[in-house]
């Protein structure tokens, strides 16, 4: 049975052009980039063209990336140098509806005697800016807030967030883990002072990920050992994956604004058909402001676990909530934090495309879906009850 892929929030296929770049650096040319010999040094040239077609991406300068293990430790790394960079001020802020690499971070921190404030979210999963404001004040050293949520791909207001922070002086860091390479950045043109970005969401490997750190952000190394990545972050180089994240970042840049319509042309298409066939059906998070490929839809009076068990007997993958937290039950946080009650929530079901979803991929699930709601709901109390 084919796969049909629609996770690609939870993690992406490795591009067959990206495979075909790092292949050679997990076979013949195994050397460390650090080596004085040619076999090894050449590798640093390599590391080096990577770097700078990541920064090409997200409009930074090369000198500003620094390569990571994930999107995870460029999270953690960013917000532990912030605090660490103002070690008199001990207040940070966040938002309800982070990943767990940077709530649990800031849980983690908060054990330890820092102060944060988690910001909350309206209906439509969008930040209240004047609450945002108001929990500014003189002990806050670092602001962290996602560019797009992985749930609801919600894209907040990071423009206007980092000019408020610019004007107070205030540390801006954004896990832009699920944004780059799906919408377009600027960092040029942004007041941000770091951001995290993840390989295994933009068609590289998983256990690569990258750090911007604008120039003249004071940095404290998280992974503290040899020299590598200019003493900003130990550890021989993942040079293959270094490499494929680069090339997954060049392929991108080079496809973004035809792949955002492609893929927004499909999630639209797969949206509106089930709110049509599907009753009482709704869209989680702000319409208007979200990424292109992503849609995460309440069918009520049913499991979204039940529905994706039936999906995936057809091959079809897609999720309930966030994948890093599947596994348990317990209701998605960013879906809470958005009011979304109970029996919605359960019902939840994230889609999630990519350049090499098609068409017909879409129109399958359109055509199995109606009928397993229906299906389901027959077997549910509740459901049976609104036939
Ligand atoms: N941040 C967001 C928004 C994510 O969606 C994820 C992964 O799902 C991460 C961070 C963690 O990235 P990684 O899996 O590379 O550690």
């Amino acid at each position: 049975m084919d796969v049909i892929y629609f996770d690609n929030n939870a993690t992406t296929n490795i591009a067959p052009e990206v495979l075909d770049e790092m292949f050679p650096y997990l076979k013949d040319l195994y050397g460390n980039p650090s080596s004085m010999h040619t076999f090894g040094g050449q590798l640093h040239k390599k590391v080096e063209e990577a770097r700078a077609k990541v920064a090409k991406l997200i409009g930074a300068e090369p000198e500003e990336i620094i390569f990571t293990s994930c999107g995870t430790e460029s999270d953690n790394t960013a917000i532990m140098s912030a605090v660490e960079s103002v070690p008199h001020k001990k207040h940070i802020i966040t938002s309800r509806v982070e990943h767990p690499a940077v709530l649990n971070f800031c849980k983690h921190l908060a054990r330890k005697g820092y102060r944060v404030t988690y910001l909350s979210v309206n209906k439509q999963g969008q930040l209240n800016m004047d609450e945002f404001i108001k929990s500014i004040d003189e002990d806050t050293s670092v602001v962290s807030l996602m560019y797009a949520n992985n749930e609801s791909g919600v894209i907040f207001p990071i423009t206007e967030i980092g000019e408020i922070l610019k004007e107070r002086k205030i540390l801006f860091h954004t896990d832009a883990v699920q944004a780059v390479g799906k919408i377009p950045i600027d960092l040029k043109k942004l007041s941000i002072d770091m951001l995290a970005l993840s390989g295994h969401k933009l068609h590289a490997p998983k256990g690569v990920g990258a750090l911007y750190v604008r120039k003249g952000t004071r940095f404290h190394p998280y992974i503290i050992g040899g020299h590598q990545e200019h003493g900003r972050r130990a550890g021989t180089e993942n040079v293959a994956s270094i490499i494929a994240l680069g090339k997954a970042c060049e392929l991108a840049g080079e496809n973004l604004y035809k792949e955002m319509t492609y893929l927004k042309g499909m999630r639209d298409k797969l949206e509106a058909a089930l709110l049509k066939s599907c009753p009482d059906a709704r869209v989680n998070g702000d319409v208007s402001r979200r990424l292109p490929n992503t849609t995460n839809l309440s069918f009520e009076y049913v499991e979204g676990e039940a529905i994706l068990l039936r999906l995936n007997e057809f091959g079809i993958c897609a999720s309930s909530g966030s994948a890093c937290t599947s596994g348990s039950l317990e209701p998605s946080h960013v879906l809470r934090a958005m009011g979304v009650p109970a029996t919605s929530i359960h019902g939840s079901i994230r889609f999630s495309l990519s350049r090499y979803n098609t068409e017909a991929e879409v129109d399958k699930v359109i055509e199995i879906m109606p009928p397993i709601i229906k299906e389901l709901r027959q077997l549910s109390p509740y459901g049976r009850e609104r036939l």
